[in-house]
């Protein structure tokens, strides 16, 4: 059986190479071609490489690998926001999500890293499955490479998207990968870092760092390892309760490692200049974390750290009674933030009509 030439990062083709007895300037020709063909053609082939490689390179790596999606479209859903929730089928039969985003300056990809997730946060829909597995380092780039070519094949959905979008997004591009689809990223580190390595690679995709953020519900062991392999790749944390023992109820992971000892951690990689961008991402849920006194937790908590904060109000999903704050009350908090001089948005969530808004994805 061959394997997916999209498991692999540079770390193993320069090894690979080497142990072949071939150079590094073959192993920058080898993958910058195949990540170039596979946005515009999704080959079933092996990438012919021509006289650019020894024949004997090539048929060895035709012979062990293959460029084959790992992934299958198995429906689309369009959002009225313009956005597309792309379910995919593995070959083993799970079926993940990615959300395509168009905003009006760019478009974001959500990415899954996993089938499920075991972290169980009280208001995830996702958590509600449990973990089914990891994907693979090729499940994750494969997400990507699928739907770059759709954007590529489908112009009708630049011209029949509600929003009006500028040159960049008309050049059918993905502009910020954003890991916040299935699964808690940091509980499948390895495959995530190799997914990161082939994505930023100037010999692989070449996507820029600073365009694509990992969230996490506050991993820290995992925050640990990321900010030492990808210095100053952008964070989200996923905060959603400013009390321990809140916390300790909505989001379980808190148990394994608390919020206190989490955003130590990041103010100490934001002071030894390995975590320039840190978004804080706080669920509003009416009842549950809204009140005066956990506002103001919230304000606490975040006055030494250099962060911007979401406030994302509640999206209803089908097994929870839990909802969003009224619009005046979500007004309110984010007055009582601005005025504690944190930087804070208000981020009502896309593609909320077809179950792909944050919290959403369950299949
Ligand atoms: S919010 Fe994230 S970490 Fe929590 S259960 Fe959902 S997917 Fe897992």
């Amino acid at each position: 059986m061959t394997l997916s030439i999209y498991e692999f990062d540079q770390v193993y083709w320069a090894a690979k190479f080497k142990e072949l007895g071939f150079s590094d300037s073959h192993v920058s020709t080898f993958t910058s071609k195949y990540h170039k063909l596979s946005c515009s053609e999704l080959s079933s082939d092996f990438p012919d490489y021509g006289s650019q490689f020894p024949r004997k390179l090539h048929s060895y790596l035709s012979d062990q690998y293959h460029d084959q999606s790992s992934l299958k479209i198995d429906s689309l859903h369009e959002s009225s926001d313009g956005s597309v929730k792309f379910i995919f089928e593995t070959t083993d039969g799970c079926q993940i999500e990615s959300v395509l985003m168009p905003e009006r300056r760019r478009t974001s990809l959500c990415l899954s890293s996993q089938v499920g997730c075991k972290r169980a946060c009280s208001f995830c829909y996702t958590g509600k499955m449990g973990l089914k597995r990891n994907l693979s380092t090729a499940e994750i780039v494969d997400q990507y490479r699928m739907v770059s070519h759709w954007m590529v094949q489908n112009a009708e959905w630049q011209k029949s998207n509600k929003l009006q979008l500028d040159a960049l997004v008309r050049m059918r591009k993905v502009n910020n990968i954003v890991f916040m689809g299935m699964g808690e990223p940091l509980d499948n580190y390895d495959n995530l870092s190799k997914a990161l390595n082939i994505l930023i690679s100037p010999h692989g995709f070449a996507f820029p760092k600073s365009k694509i953020s990992v969230s996490t519900a506050g991993h820290l062991e995992g925050i640990k390892r990321l900010t030492k392999d990808f210095p100053n790749l952008p964070i989200a944390l996923s905060l959603h309760a400013a009390s321990v023992s809140l916390r300790n109820k909505i989001m379980p992971i808190n148990k394994t490692w608390s919020l206190i000892d989490v955003l130590a951690e990041l103010r100490g990689l934001q002071n030894s200049g390995r975590l320039k961008r840190l978004l804080i991402q706080y669920t509003l849920i009416e009842g549950v974390n809204d009140g005066d006194e956990e506002i103001q937790g919230l304000v606490q908590l975040l006055s030494d750290i250099d962060c911007k904060l979401n406030l994302i109000p509640m999206n209803e999903v089908g097994f929870s009674r839990w909802k969003s704050p009224q619009v005046k009350r979500i007004e309110a908090i984010q007055t009582m933030v601005l005025e504690a001089g944190i930087r804070c948005m208000v981020r009502y969530s896309k593609a909320q009509d077809i179950g792909g808004a944050c919290g959403q994805l369950n299949k």
